[in-house]
């Protein structure tokens, strides 16, 4: 792949990771071919995207909203197809060489599953993916000859640390939290808080989802879970610590003492371009620091008290099985009840440990059988919600 243009497909284009590829790419001298995109609503920002980049493909995958909407306005060359199986169509074509992962939540394991299984290599931002079924995603890369390359930044900063040591010379990571705009409220003013507040994040601009889950840092939770399957690490070698200025991305500490850190100003199209760039480093259009500046960089641990979140993550890290896709599934419930007024700020992590406590434990899951759960998780939500 050195030296020639890198063809991509963009799975979740219209959203803020999307996006932020899509800079990427306009932002690197045309290294990079789009040759498909994929979303699931808003389909006028994804053909005006499509008419500005002219790819192969565009899919639409919500059914209903693809046959309401006026396709005539896409270039002629570009076909639309439309439903969630169409994404495995397209990621697994022979010329595509790197899938962006940014669809949110469960919804976006089946196009990894597919790239992966077509052996493609993944610049993955989408962690439930790995929350969900991480042993099972692995394994399949590692079948395929597929390869994971993360774009969640504290994943990215571990893998760009782990580099200037041997594996068998790790003594932990440390993955950094912003600790989100609650960071400093009262259990009074937390039960308090509403949507708005909620979508307020003080350092990154993300899709609402995962800054709701950044409030209550769930968002660290699913990280500790992604980083225990992506990197082969057992939960008790990852420690969270809180950073407001989320400039360490994360940490890498080594046996001797040694501590390796990834800096850059909280800006998402550099863990994205160094995903589609590895092994290689380009010029490019994120954020760079400016050390005629000051900056001050704090550190902290967090207060498990005010974030329950973060010890159901490590519970989940460490029983493995079921366990993280009914987390993933409850959550994404609790947050989209949360989001519709239907469900209290606080209430989210409590009805996540109710439903994970409630399920039937299996070690060995298939991943029909995760599907099963993840459907399941999302029901006994909404009966929390309604009890
Ligand atoms: P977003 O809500 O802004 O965008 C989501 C995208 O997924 C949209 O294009 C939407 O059309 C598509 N989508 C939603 N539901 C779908 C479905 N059922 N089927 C197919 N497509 C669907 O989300 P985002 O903030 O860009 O986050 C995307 C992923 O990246 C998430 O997994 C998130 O955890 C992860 N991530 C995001 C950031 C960030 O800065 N935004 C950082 C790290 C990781
Ligand atoms: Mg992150």
């Amino acid at each position: 792949m050195v030296d020639r243009v890198r063809n991509i497909v963009i799975l979740g284009s219209t959203g803020s990771i999307g996006r932020s590829t899509l800079d990427v790419v306009a932002g690197t001298e045309q290294r990079f071919k789009v040759l498909g995109l994929s979303a699931n609503s808003r389909l006028t920002e994804l053909a005006r995207q499509a008419r500005d980049i002219r790819p192969k493909w565009v899919v639409a995958t919500n059914r209903a909203e693809a046959q309401r909407f006026d396709w005539s306005c896409l270039p002629l060359d570009t076909q639309v197809l439309v439903g969630t199986e169409s994404i495995a169509e397209v990621v697994r074509q022979a010329e595509v060489d790197v899938v962006v992962a940014a669809i949110v939540g469960s919804a976006g394991l089946h196009g990894t599953w597919a790239a992966l299984e077509a052996g493609k290599t993944v610049a993955l931002a989408n962690k439930e993916t790995l929350v969900m079924a991480g042993p099972l995603v692995m394994e399949l890369a590692a079948a395929h000859g597929g390869r994971i390359l993360p774009v969640d930044s504290e994943h990215s900063a571990v893998f760009q640390a782990l580099q200037a040591g041997r594996r068998q010379d790790v003594r932990r990571i440390v993955l950094t939290a912003s600790g989100g705009p609650f960071r400093k409220h009262t259990p009074a003013e937390m039960a308090a808080v509403t949507v708005a507040d909620a979508l307020a994040h003080p350092t990154w601009n993300m899709g609402p989802k995962i800054t709701v889950d950044s409030a209550t840092m769930m968002n660290k939770a699913l990280e500790v879970i992604e980083a225990r399957w992506l990197f082969d690490l057992p939960p008790e070698k990852i420690e969270v610590v809180i950073h407001p200025q989320s400039i360490v991305h994360s940490l890498v500490e080594y046996e001797d003492g040694s501590v390796l850190a990834q800096l850059s100003p909280p800006d998402m199209k550099l863990p994205i371009q160094y995903a589609l760039t590895y092994p290689e480093r380009w010029s490019g259009p994120a954020a760079r620091m400016d050390w005629n500046a000051s900056w001050r960089l704090e550190f902290e641990p967090p207060d498990p008290q005010r974030f329950p979140a973060l010890e159901l993550g490590y519970e989940v890290a460490r029983a493995g099985g079921t366990t993280g896709a009914v987390l993933n599934a409850a959550n994404e419930a609790a947050v989209a009840g949360f989001l519709a007024g239907q469900l209290e700020f606080l209430d989210i992590v409590p009805a996540c440990r109710a439903v994970l406590e409630h399920h039937q434990y299996d070690a060995r899951p298939t991943l029909e059988q995760l599907f099963k759960l993840d459907a399941w998780a999302r029901e006994e939500v909404t009966r929390w919600v309604c009890t």
